[in-house]
């Protein structure tokens, strides 16, 4: 079979892939394709493993006709639209799990970074400006027995809880569509509306996925109802949040920090005030990004490949309806 991979990942996939004999090509380039050359690339394939951060629209799914599956190598589906790809009978595969702790090491870094101003700090040694001790400068907020607020509360949204909890003794609050009852259980997590997790919450942590109910959920309007002395912690996707109404928020002290590894767009514009602002922490979308993680999501985006080309279902199927 043809299989097509959007970008390069860990060899440990690649080499599951050939080991099965499978012909494989792969876009081995820092260069995103544009949405011709993917249509291109993935209309000589049987299979797409999708390692990068491409769009799959209507208009792909109706342009490849020859395609069997797609597998994409991320717990995220955004970039997908799944109902055209269940129109076409393609089913769609993630790699949920696997990354949850990875990424909630990321959001505990993040929250603990803004908290002690560590890159702003960071960069002024590199500019020359550390000058010498000062008791009155450079200070953070401490976190024991502050309050975190989940939005979406699942399975990295869980992990990160519990490292919060267990380090800080964090009380755990969350809104979520639907009760977790098992972080109510494990964690004392307790459930709260909408508006209780933003006015009670010192460290709040979106762990959602980017859907269109969700998109820009933390605006002008959300960021009013927080506490001044309240840290903005972002690992999921940048569109859930409005960037610019929390550029605004942060430099009128409206909140006091925000940590974000997802930023709306990516690559985030160089010249972004958010970078220079000193309670505020940027990475650039790492949260999976260890080896032995990225090894995992590589061997199980080539296992839900391999099950599709025997014909089985893929293990971890998204469009579960594509199959009846
Ligand atoms: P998950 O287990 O599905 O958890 C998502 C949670 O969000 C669920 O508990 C869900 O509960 C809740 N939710 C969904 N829609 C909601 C809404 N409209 N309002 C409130 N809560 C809502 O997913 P996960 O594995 O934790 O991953 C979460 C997201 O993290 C992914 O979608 C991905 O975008 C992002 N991510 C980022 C990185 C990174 O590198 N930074 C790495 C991995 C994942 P209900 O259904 O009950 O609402």
């Amino acid at each position: 079979m043809k299989i097509f991979i959007t970008k390069k990942i860990p060899q440990k996939g690649i080499d599951l892939l050939k080991s099965a004999g499978h012909d494989i090509s792969i876009h081995d380039s820092s260069t995103p394709l544009s949405e011709t050359e993917l249509i291109k690339a993935s209309q000589q394939a049987d299979y797409v493993l999708n390692g990068g951060m491409q769009k799959f629209d209507a208009n792909f799914f109706q342009n490849c006709p020859n395609l069997k599956a797609l597998s994409l190598m991320s717990v995220g589906y955004d970039n997908v639209d799944i109902s055209a790809a269940t129109q076409h009978g393609i089913p769609v595969s993630n790699t949920p799990g696997i990354l949850s702790g990875a990424t909630a090491d990321v959001a505990f870094l993040l929250m603990l970074s803004v908290s002690r101003k560590a890159f702003f700090n960071h960069k002024r040694i590199l500019q020359g400006e550390w000058k010498g001790f000062d008791p009155t400068a450079n200070l953070g907020v401490e976190l024991n027995n502050k309050t975190l607020g989940i939005y979406g509360l699942g399975r990295i949204g869980f992990e990160f809880a519990r490292k919060a909890k267990a380090a800080y003794n964090m009380e755990i609050i969350y809104y979520n569509r639907s009760r977790n009852e098992e972080a109510e259980q494990i964690l004392g997590a307790r459930y709260v509306n909408f508006d209780d997790l933003l006015t009670r919450s010192d460290v709040l942590s979106i762990h959602a996925a980017l859907t269109a109910e969700t998109k820009n959920r933390f605006d002008k309007n959300t960021f009013t109802r927080m506490k001044n002395s309240a840290i903005l912690v972002n690992t999921a996707r940048g569109g859930l949040v409005n960037e610019l109404d929390l550029t605004e928020a942060l430099q009128t002290g409206q909140l006091w920090g925000a940590g974000l590894d997802v930023t709306d767009p990516e690559p985030m514009d160089p010249k972004n005030p958010l970078l220079t602002m000193e309670n505020v922490c940027i990475l650039p979308h790492i949260g999976s990004a260890t080896v032995e993680t990225r090894d995992n999501m590589a061997l199980m985006a080539a296992s839900n490949v391999l099950a599709a080309i025997k014909g089985e279902k893929m293990p971890q199927i998204i469009n579960k309806e594509v199959y009846q």
